[in-house]
């Protein structure tokens, strides 16, 4: 029988990377972009874990249709998991990227070495008004003292990442995309909902 999933996101990326990836048979994919007139979820969990299963029950709840929706961000241990959940808005409300990075810079100024450890992390799951399907995905690396790169977005010419010698930005998407958070955690989904749905 065939599927449809609401892809929980307005971002065209987001939606092009899981449709790229989900490879079910009988299932295909409809995003936000086209139920504009939904109002948006308010994310107000304490946990990525939280924030993904509330937007996913928003939607759900909205629409009737399974839904697949995420949260992610950035974890410096070192700041006690900042910026965390709160990723978006870390220099405050509507700010954008460049204040974040800048707050970020500051606060690990009193860092070195190891403490300058940090991952990202992307929380998926799946929810169709019975089954809730979670995975997670992280992208370990550390962060630098200045920006570097310009590809990406968020924090990545801040987030150097070992395995490949750069920093997220310095990656072109396809590269970012192999090993990010985001991919790792919606190929985990995929392999989940194949055995439980498939
Ligand atoms: P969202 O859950 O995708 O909306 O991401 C929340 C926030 O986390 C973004 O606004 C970014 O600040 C940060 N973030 C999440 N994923 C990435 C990434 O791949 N690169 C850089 N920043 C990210």
């Amino acid at each position: 029988m065939a599927r449809t999933i609401l892809i929980a996101s307005t971002n065209r990326h987001k939606v092009e990377e899981i449709e790229k990836i989900f490879i079910i048979p009988g299932i295909d994919f409809i995003s936000l972009l086209k139920y504009k007139k939904i109002p948006e979820a308010i994310e107000d969990g304490k946990t990525f874990k939280d924030n993904a299963l509330l937007k996913a029950k928003h939607y759900y709840h909205y629409t009737q249709m399974p839904v697949i929706a995420d949260d992610s961000g950035l974890v410096v241990p070192a700041l006690n998991g900042e910026p965390g959940i709160h990723s978006a808005r870390y220099a405050g409300e509507q700010s954008a990227y460049d204040k974040n990075n800048a707050l970020l810079l500051s606060r690990m100024k009193q860092f070195t070495g190891e403490q300058r450890f940090a991952f990202f992390v992307c929380v998926v799951v799946y929810f169709d008004g019975k089954n809730v399907i979670f995975s997670e995905g992280r992208a370990e690396g550390k962060i630098i003292d200045q920006l570097k790169g310009k590809g990406g977005f968020g924090y990545d010419p801040l987030f150097y990442y070992p395995a490949a010698g750069k920093t997220f930005a310095e990656m072109v998407s396809e590269e970012k995309n192999r090993v990010s958070h985001r991919s790792r955690a919606l190929h985990g989904l995929n392999d989940k909902m194949r055995k439980s749905l498939g």
